[in-house]
């Protein structure tokens, strides 16, 4: 590229801050996301995909079920069901310990997590260079976590610190309660404690319970995995900041199970290829990323990293990676009666696999994808917005405009559109000058723009715009689909 060409893009700097708005408004302008039952003036914290947004989800969900079942051929897919025996999640824990701990401010009537509230003002104290403090806090509260009574050591560690809610400086605060996460409901016609069953808040005991029909099924042999897709549920205590924190989400799981002893090296391994999943596979930008390492470790894990990225409202996890001993199956052989050991043929070795698990919330990565794709710039002098978005995770492949309806350019776009139809989501456009059909296109991320024009019709060429560059150069009609399909991969 010269760099005239060069040039005609100037990027703008965006406020963080503003940020958020503009991507509310566009997800609901160009149908990627709307407010569930909106003519009733929704519900809180859930959302509906729209036609452009479940193309980009279907993409997202696409790329990961390939990298885990195409990339492993020791990695193997199911689809297990939302509701299951409740005894299952008597065994997991979430039944005694799927709680979080919930605090209220009398004053503002606004509720928070206790955890975060606390995790918060740690971090202001280092941001302000207080490490001091910041360290002195940080030992309480991972006292407060090992306390016999947890809900009063916060709160004391909240009062005695004289620690505020950073939205509103507000810190009249109730006592700490624990609040369940899980979705309850009743099966059948009785609604009686009997009948309780729950909507499940991840997708990974509906892999744990299917380890050994998996494992004959399919023939697998330790170390294998396991990769599932689906929705979970939980009842969020503080929910927002759009599509970050839902009661209803998507979450891309994967349990890779380990002879015992190999588990670390295990977890290295997934640890780098998930990382660089997102910014080879997706395109999201390296610098946006970050790895945090958890001190305070969930019961059942020996180690745990999550990915955050950094959104406009603050860095925050996008993916949990962690070793989760043999927890989960001990704890299934225990509850169900049912011998959970796997044996080497090999060696005939017997063992409870251990287990490695990779956790991405698909939702959370749909808005840290918008967010690293939202751009304001200006070609030749006239502004744009355009996401940036990777053309494999973009909704739409390419739009097919004719420069003209008249003069036959109408009906040689409208066969090409059916062509490539065939193989990828493209959209056709003749409304409207040229350049307003680049700026729709741009805005919801549509890599290339082929135009059918005069020199078209006589010499079988098109012109194909780069998004982001807003070049441009002429291809053969018989070209376009190799062009694309390249594109893509
Ligand atoms: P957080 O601390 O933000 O509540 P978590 O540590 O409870 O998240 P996990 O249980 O590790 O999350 O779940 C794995 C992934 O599922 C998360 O990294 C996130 O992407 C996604 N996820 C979890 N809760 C939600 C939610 N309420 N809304 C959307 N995605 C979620």
């Amino acid at each position: 590229m010269s760099n005239s060409e060069q040039k005609r893009v100037q990027s703008v700097k965006l406020p963080p801050d503003k940020v958020m708005h503009k991507l509310v408004s566009l997800a609901k302008r160009r149908g990627f996301i709307f407010q569930s039952s909106e003519i009733y003036e929704g519900l809180s914290s859930c959302f509906d995909y729209g036609p452009l947004g479940s193309e980009l989800k279907k993409n997202i969900k696409d790329l990961w079920w390939k990298s885990m079942t195409r990339r492993h051929q020791n990695i193997v897919g199911i689809d297990a069901s939302i509701m299951m025996n409740p005894r299952v999640w008597e065994a997991s824990g979430h039944v005694s310990s799927f709680n979080d701990p919930m605090i209220d401010d009398k004053t503002t009537k606004r509720r928070y997590r206790a955890d975060h509230i606390i995790e918060n003002h740690i971090e202001k104290l280092r941001r302000d260079g207080k490490d001091q403090d910041a360290l002195r806090v940080q030992g309480r509260y991972e006292a407060a976590g090992g306390a016999k009574d947890s809900n009063r050591a916060l709160y004391e560690l909240i009062i005695a610190e004289g620690i505020k809610a950073q939205d509103t400086g507000s810190g009249d605060w109730t006592e700490v309660r624990q609040f369940n996460l899980m979705f309850q409901c009743n099966m059948g016609a009785v609604a009686d404690t009997a009948s309780i069953v729950y909507l499940r808040p991840e997708t990974a005991q509906g892999i744990f319970v299917n380890f050994h029909n998996v494992r004959e099924s399919s023939r697998m042999r330790v170390p294998f995995g396991i990769a599932q897709i689906g929705k979970a549920f939980r009842n969020e205590i503080v929910k927002g900041n759009f599509i970050f924190r839902m009661v209803e989400f998507e979450q891309m799981e994967m349990q890779y199970f380990v002879k015992p002893g190999t588990q670390a090296e295990a977890f290295e391994a997934w640890r780098e290829e998930r990382f660089n999943w997102y910014t080879e596979s997706l395109g999201i930008s390296r610098e946006k990323l970050h790895w945090y390492k958890h001190d305070k470790l969930a019961h059942y894990a020996d180690l745990a990293y999550d990915i955050k990225f950094e959104f406009p409202f603050g860095i925050e996890e996008i993916e949990g990676i962690h070793s989760r001993t043999d927890f989960d199956l001990k704890q299934h052989q225990e509850f169900s009666g049912k011998n959970m050991e796997y044996i080497d043929q090999l060696t005939n070795e017997r063992y409870i696999p251990y287990v490695v698990e990779t956790s991405a919330g698909c939702d959370r990565l749909f808005l840290a994808l918008l967010a690293d794709a939202y751009t304001e710039d200006s070609v030749d002098g006239e502004e744009r917005v355009v996401l940036r978005l990777s053309p494999k995770v973009a909704p739409v492949k390419a739009a097919v405009l004719p420069l003209m309806k008249k003069g036959g350019m109408g009906e040689a776009a409208l066969k090409l559109r059916d062509e490539l139809s065939t193989d990828f989501l493209i959209q056709y456009d003749d409304a409207g000058s040229i350049g307003k059909r680049y700026r729709r296109q741009d805005e919801i991320g549509t890599p290339f723009c082929i135009t059918v024009d005069h020199q078209s019709l006589e010499e079988n060429t098109v012109t194909v715009r780069y998004r982001d560059s807003a070049l441009q150069e002429r291809i053969e009609i018989s070209r376009v689909k190799e062009f694309l399909a390249a594109k893509l991969v």
